[in-house]
């Protein structure tokens, strides 16, 4: 597990860590990869696996902050209790059960019959 936040070790960590499992180890890098950064310039040879292994991990990616998307806004950013920062629209069973009741309060105002759904 990387302990540094220094990119050109992330990168070198990763191409590392994939390394022993290429099946054409020999083969010629399929791209270069300069970095700049404060501690200053490097250059790393990608081979066809590693940026396969980079597509992999990216699928399998997951972002702790990522909690879905608002069904109201199409947001991604819902808070820890599932509340959409940009428009205010609350999620999960809570979320739920407080658009089913606004839901209730309006077809009741409109003098309707509550569906019978619930
Ligand atoms: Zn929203």
């Amino acid at each position: 597990m990387t302990t540094s936040f220094d990119p050109a070790a992330v990168i070198a960590e990763f191409i590392d860590a994939v390394a022993p499992y290429d099946p054409q180890p020999d083969s010629s890098p399929v791209a270069l990869l300069g970095l700049r950064t404060a501690l200053g310039d490097e250059t790393f040879a990608l081979s066809d696996h590693v940026i396969r292994a980079m597509c992999r991990a990216l699928a399998s990616y997951r972002d702790p902050e990522d909690r879905g998307e608002c069904v109201a806004c199409g947001g991604r950013h819902l808070d820890e209790n599932l509340r959409c920062q940009e428009c205010g629209r609350l999620h999960g069973v809570l979320g739920q059960v407080i658009a089913d009741h606004v839901r209730r309060v309006a077809e009741a105002a409109e003098g309707g019959a509550p569906s019978g759904s619930a």
